[in-house]
């Protein structure tokens, strides 16, 4: 009895140990092709905390993803600066609360705040220009429902990168988020910059917009680098729209672009591109930086995407391959609408929603963690 005992543990062993093994094998395999497996979207609001808790919780974490990109921006209870708080917005403890289920399944979870652009949405003043009008870009245009082109060439608000008070109010926010979420990374936005070294502002008419842009860059980065946190952004302002032909949104016509020669090597871009899978990420990888390739409502973009990050990093050689980080899900249609979308029965594979896109890139990942 004692022999036949012994040896069912001996074989319970060898199956756990096989277990273990097959898992670790899993895990390598999605680390070798993917370092990043990311999502990200908006804040829950603070009565939806829970229900996101548990989506991070039975899905994005059994589901192999390991970074979640919050958007904060200035809906947040800021200690910091009481005058930029917003009371009704989450705060420390729900914050706390998405840390704690992000750590259970060692996803890496960090905020993002909108800094240099998007500071406006159509006729609605964000936060920081609604406190502080003075830091505006441009004093003679207003936030406004709009058609694109419009006269004004208005898409979003900027603050003006150059106006001596503006990061003695963000740097404080960005620090409290970062200090909340004990993060290591943030994520500035800065994409679709399209008012920098506007004719009207003060300060920066006639200057240099790439050096504008990446001076900007610069000095988050830099002031990121004192609690030791790293600097990811949106990476359209750095590809020039008009030679890569990927346009003005996805790319800059503006006169930023130069500005990928000008800023540190250490920051993440997110390399976004939302209707077809375009190959821009060598171009940064070339210039020694890392890149995370992005998409969002396209399931076939979604696959794409991964496919083309997957044969990057197995055909190049060690330097460039290692900047390939791997892929990014994109929500623009908030938090609310991504769980009600994900959790409604199959999404249309072309419906054309985040989550149907999402769904596609689990699905990849779950095959791929499969493979032995
Ligand atoms: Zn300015």
């Amino acid at each position: 009895m004692k022999l036949a005992f012994a040896k069912i543990l001996v074989g319970i062993s060898f199956f756990l140990c096989l277990g273990t093994q097959l898992l670790a094998q899993e895990a390598s395999q999605l680390d070798k092709a993917f370092p990043v497996r990311g999502l990200f979207v908006d804040a829950p609001n603070r009565a939806r905390v829970d229900a996101f808790c548990k989506f991070i919780d039975e899905e994005l974490g059994p589901n192999h993803i390991n970074t979640l990109i919050l958007a904060v921006n200035y809906n947040y209870r800021f200690t910091s600066r009481p005058e930029m708080a917003s009371p009704n917005a989450i705060g420390k403890e729900e914050v706390a609360k998405i840390v704690e289920v992000c750590k259970k399944h060692g996803i890496n979870v960090f905020p993002l705040i909108n800094l240099l652009g998007h500071q406006s949405w159509s006729d609605s003043t964000g936060k920081l220009l609604s406190v502080y009008p003075d830091f505006t870009e441009t004093p003679n245009i207003k936030a406004q429902k709009f058609d694109w082109p419009n006269p004004d060439g208005y898409y979003c608000l900027s603050y003006c990168p150059l106006h001596p008070d503006v990061h003695g109010v963000v740097f404080p926010l960005v620090d409290e988020v970062l200090r909340d979420f004990g993060a290591k990374d943030f994520h500035a936005g800065m994409d679709e910059v399209f008012y920098i070294g506007h004719e009207s502002c003060p300060q920066c008419a006639g200057k240099d917009r790439a050096k504008l842009f990446a001076d900007e860059l610069t000095k988050i980065r830099d002031h990121l680098a004192g609690s030791n946190a790293r600097l990811w952004i949106w990476g359209d302002r750095l590809i020039d729209g008009t030679k890569t032909g990927v346009g003005e949104w996805e790319g800059a016509t503006n006169g930023t672009a130069p500005a990928l020669d000008m800023i540190p090597r250490d920051v993440v871009i997110c390399d976004w591109h939302y209707n077809r899978a375009e190959t821009t990420a060598p171009m940064f990888a070339a210039q020694e930086l890392d890149v995370v390739s992005c998409f969002w409502n396209r399931p076939q973009v979604a696959a794409d995407t991964l496919d083309a990050v997957k044969l990057f990093r197995n055909v190049s050689n060690p330097k460039m391959a290692g900047h390939y980080h791997g892929v990014l899900q994109t929500v623009w249609s908030g938090n609310d609408s991504l769980l009600r979308d994900y959790y409604n029965s199959e999404p249309d594979e072309n419906g054309g929603t985040a989550a149907a896109s999402f769904k596609r890139m689990l699905k990849m990942l779950n095959a791929m963690a499969g493979e032995k």
